[in-house]
């Protein structure tokens, strides 16, 4: 059961862009998957962080070094309490997903020897592939991919036959950011341990409406970006385990990551500073904290539960429209929707969508391997967040008939 009776109205006026006008027409705000708007709250954080206690950390004795530190000290054990995290240490301030994705490929180059193999699996964002094929490319390790099927879900029977004890790592993500299907990490993260494979996941879509707990999963790395989460973007963490980042070589080189410094030797700080080289986006993780803080009020549970009947009532709503099909029609999914209309290329409804003010993004939404399974050059995403309504679905709905009778 809910606890808090969701009160959508007053929710949204805590998102000020949500007010705004385009082309004439009030903003209905579907491109939730690749950004999501921040609350004033959030907005306060940052004007607050510079107009009263901007300084860099760690370096200074001074008071507002300080308080900088302490209040980014802060937001990194909000992050570690949020996805549950053993020690603060795991938490590795990033700049995005894409940045923690990297750094880990990165840093298995010296435990990586030719022929080894690692595993994707077909539903990623490119961000989720293009390292790993960089890694092989380095070591001589072999890609493998797990297949999918119409329903846009992975076929675990052929995960289980590409695992061996050859198995590295296995990549996948959390929640598709094309599809929105929600995969089966649990079951994928114990099967790759029981070969000995380490494991890290991709959480940047589903973070936004599921709150992972990283030691309930047993998962060895977990990354996301806060502007998908109401943050702001150019930041983001990469958990990983003690043990995991213990063996990883540092990423950069630079400031606040050293022990001792000579030109003969130089030993590298602690985890987490090990990986957190030069001036990090302070303000931004200062704001990281004060989105996990304004999500968690309002309460993950409330969230899921409203998106799903959005997501219901919106699938419902276009499956009506003539020649109308979406993508990824699984159970298990989040409140995305990737359609296209028959005979009508995505790139012109999506214009025509923009005129009455509808945002939502089209193309291949950086997974062309998808595409490519459907043959298609890519769908209109509508990505629904908790602070959209049933009368934006409406308007949406109402905007696609309009774009289908102009095109047609
Ligand atoms: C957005 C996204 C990324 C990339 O995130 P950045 O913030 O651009 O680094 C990676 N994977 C998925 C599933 C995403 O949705």
């Amino acid at each position: 059961m809910i606890q808090t009776v969701f009160d959508i109205l007053s929710i949204r006026k805590d998102f000020p862009i949500l007010n705004r006008k385009v082309n004439g027409y009030p903003l209905v705000y579907l491109d939730n998957a690749a950004t999501s708007q921040t609350p004033q709250k959030v907005i306060d954080t940052i004007v607050d962080y510079y107009s009263n206690y901007n300084a860099n950390i760690h370096r200074g004795v001074h008071t507002l070094s300080q308080e900088a530190t302490d209040v980014y000290e802060q937001a990194r054990q909000k992050i570690q309490k949020h996805f549950n995290a053993a020690k603060s240490q795991e938490i590795i301030f990033t700049s995005g997903t894409t940045h923690g994705i990297n750094l880990v490929a990165n840093g298995f180059t010296t435990l990586l020897e030719k022929g080894d193999e690692i595993i994707v699996s077909a539903l990623e964002h490119h961000s989720n592939i293009v390292p790993w094929q960089m890694l092989c490319e380095r070591t001589g390790a072999v890609l493998k991919v797990i297949p999918m099927n119409l329903e846009g879900k992975l076929v675990m029977e052929e995960y289980h036959k590409l695992l061996s004890n050859r198995t590295k790592l296995v990549f996948c993500n959390h929640v598709s950011n094309a599809l929105g299907t929600i995969n089966p990490i649990e079951k994928i993260i114990t099967a790759a341990h029981n070969v000995g494979a380490a494991v890290l996941i991709d959480g940047a879509q589903a973070a936004p409406h599921i709150k992972a707990d990283v030691q309930k999963l047993d998962v060895d790395f977990y990354v996301v970006s806060a502007h998908k989460m109401c943050g702001p973007t150019g930041v983001g963490m990469l958990y990983g385990k003690e043990e995991w980042l213990n063996k990883l070589p540092p990423y950069q080189g630079g400031g606040e990551m050293i022990a001792e410094v000579s030109f003969e030797k130089t030993t590298y700080a602690d985890l987490p500073h090990k990986f957190e080289a030069g001036t990090p986006n302070i303000c931004g993780g200062i704001a990281f904290g004060a989105a996990l803080d304004y999500m968690n009020a309002i309460g993950f549970d409330a969230i899921a539960q409203y998106e799903h009947e959005l997501l219901q009532y919106a699938t419902q709503e276009l499956l009506a429209i003539d020649g109308l099909r979406i993508y990824g029609d699984t159970k298990e999914k989040t409140a995305v929707i990737s359609f296209n209309i028959e005979g009508l290329h995505p790139y012109d409804i999506g214009s025509i969508l923009d005129k009455l003010g509808v945002a939502v993004r089209t193309g291949h939404h950086c997974a062309q391997p998808i595409m490519d399974f459907y043959k298609i050059p890519g769908t209109v995403r509508a990505s629904f967040s908790f602070y959209n309504t049933k009368e934006e679905v409406d308007i949406l709905v109402s905007s696609v008939r309009r774009a289908k009778t102009m095109l047609s």
